[in-house]
């Protein structure tokens, strides 16, 4: 019966539906632009009850708990590990549990009268004591995943549980757009999408996301998956018919490279570099898993999938593009002897090798192998943006780039290399993915 953040395979799965209650994705960003120009804490005192932290997004909402049988559903807000959470609304301290012990670790719960109760769970910290009278917006602890005698159980984040009379209710129907301020990275989720290459759609997903790190696969559903990196944990964001869902890996993840590949199987594979390591995470019916490639890597990588059971890792580190790759012997590391010094996207397109595009000094290069060993070769265009390489089909990668504000589609065919606008404007934390037949897709944070 007890909730379980480390086995995003299961029901756990949530809807995000802070976007769909209380006026939407342009409210909640709104209200977080008015708390952070006037700042003092008056400004928590506008709504019954406030966001007890500074995240507004939901890794795991009401209905999810309680599809799964949570002994206490609530809502569970994603956030890093020593976010300070505070009181949501205005009451007495009943329960200051300092003990990571239970289902629901260290905890407090808070009696505002009337039969209504909070309880938050989870801390690091508790930073109230039992019997003391806390006003709104007051902080009572650090936010954790502590539970069942451990500080990571969970992932980091803030349950909140809102009680009527006993009755857990919906904290997300009850809750008004004030709080600590969202961190000013947070953004709507969007995918751009086009059925003719010519008019592109930037639809909103409803989900306020601020990861360090995105990239997106096709897992071969009608939706993209998005593996995300944000405060402190990798997260699994994908579509279905009833909307956009986060899901908490559980896997404690601060990388300074990530790529996302399908590797087959249900679940995404992520490479990232940490701490000048390379790691593989994959998911599988025992939960989500990393695992150290014990590779000593600090550049930047983008992985693919070339068949056999590891991705293959094109990696720029040092001036130099290499070729990581695994086998039953175990990982290895290959210089192409290709000079790169520049932001790389590497794609499948056929063969056993990948291929790799990049921007280097001002110009997009492509990077490819043959018999005769590997080649570089610019596109002649001369661009500086961030770039997402896909095999759209054809004998050309396409590039989808982020230059000035506007998500560009960059393609080859025999009369050379070409620059088409989207008109879609807002990026900055973006990934493309080819989803089946047709056009790239975008996934773009803002
Ligand atoms: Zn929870």
């Amino acid at each position: 019966m007890s909730e379980n953040h480390n086995r995003p395979e299961s029901a756990s799965h949530s809807l995000s539906r802070r976007g769909l209650i209380g006026g939407g994705i342009a409210a909640v960003l709104a209200a977080s632009f008015a708390s952070t120009v006037s700042g003092a804490s008056p400004a928590f005192a506008a709504s019954t009850y406030i966001f007890p932290t500074s995240s507004r997004t939901v890794s795991d909402d009401f209905a999810a708990h309680v599809r799964r049988g949570s002994v206490n559903p609530g809502t569970d807000y994603v956030c890093a590990r020593n976010t300070p959470v505070v009181a949501s609304r205005a009451g007495t301290v009943t329960l200051a549990d300092n003990d990571n012990g239970g289902s629901g670790g260290r905890m407090v719960i808070i009696n505002h009268g009337g039969g209504v109760t909070t309880e938050y769970l989870h801390f690091q910290q508790v930073q109230v004591a039992a019997n003391s009278s806390v006003a709104q917006g007051q902080q009572i602890g650090l936010s954790g995943g502590s539970g069942y005698g451990s500080d990571s159980y969970y992932g980091p984040h803030v349950h909140i549980a809102l009680k009527l009379n006993g009755t857990n209710v919906d904290f997300e129907n009850y809750v008004g757009t004030d709080g600590p301020a969202q961190p000013s990275g947070a953004a709507a989720l969007r995918q751009v999408v086009t059925s003719n290459g010519v008019a592109w759609q930037s639809l909103d997903t409803q989900i306020i996301l601020d990861p360090s790190h995105i990239s997106a696969v096709d897992m071969g559903l009608v939706w993209p998956q998005l593996m995300i990196a944000q405060a402190g944990a990798l997260y699994q964001v994908y579509g279905d018919t009833a909307g956009w869902h986060v899901g908490n890996t559980g896997v404690p993840i601060a990388p300074s490279s990530m790529s996302a590949v399908n590797m087959g199987g249900q679940w995404p594979q992520v490479m990232s570099i940490e701490n000048g390591y390379l790691y593989q995470t994959y998911g599988n019916s025992a939960g989500w898993q990393k695992a150290s490639t014990s590779l000593n890597l600090i550049g930047q990588i983008s992985a693919v999938n070339m068949g056999g059971q590891w991705p293959t890792v094109m990696l720029a580190q040092g001036g130099v593009l290499y070729r990581v790759f695994g086998d039953a012997a175990g990982w290895h590391v290959q210089s192409t002897g290709i000079a790169a010094a520049g932001q790389i996207s590497a794609v499948n397109m056929g063969g056993s090798l990948p291929q790799v595009m990049m921007i280097e000094n001002g110009y997009l290069y492509q990077i490819w192998a043959d018999a005769a060993g590997w080649h570089k070769a610019s596109t002649g265009l001369n661009l500086i943006g961030g770039i997402s390489a896909v095999n759209a089909g054809g004998a050309w990668p396409t590039v989808m780039l982020d230059q000035g504000g506007v998500v560009y589609r960059v393609f080859g065919d025999t009369g050379g290399w070409h620059v088409a606008s989207t008109g879609v404007t807002g990026t900055g934390r973006f990934s493309a993915v080819q989803m089946g037949s047709g056009y790239p897709q975008v996934l773009k944070i803002g």
